[in-house]
């Protein structure tokens, strides 16, 4: 993905670098204003995402920290709780489409945890 948006971003900056060398024009008279203004609009959109294109694959380097998503069933008598990585759409307390597997109760999302890996040097 970063390599793409770099080649989008440069082909956007390209055509509005193109756009206001063609406002300079002198033939473009009438036009050239609004092919300047938008020449320039399109190089700071195509630089934008040639920078932000930049810095997400940079983020991309770094392994996301773990995170799980703790389920618990809400049957009362039951206290199945099941932890599994963390899926996009997990947030506190919403009810899953998955039933327990020992009651069929409905299952909750109670809690969602970053796991570190190292372990940094406790405060006390
Ligand atoms: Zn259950």
């Amino acid at each position: 993905m970063g390599a793409l948006s770099k080649i989008i971003g440069l082909a956007i900056a390209a055509a509005g670098a193109f756009l206001l060398w063609w406002g300079l024009t002198p033939e473009m008279e009438g036009l050239s204003l609004i092919l300047f203004f938008l020449g320039i609009i399109l190089m700071s959109i195509g630089s934008s995402i040639l920078f932000s294109g930049k810095s997400r694959s940079e983020k991309e380097e770094e392994p996301e920290p773990p995170t799980v998503t703790e389920l618990q069933c809400q049957n009362p008598n039951c206290d199945f709780k099941e932890i599994r990585d963390f899926e996009k759409g997990d947030y506190i307390l919403k009810e899953m489409e998955q039933r327990c597997p020992k009651c069929e109760g409905t299952m909750m999302i109670e809690g969602i945890y970053i796991v570190r890996k190292e372990e940094e040097k406790p405060e006390f």
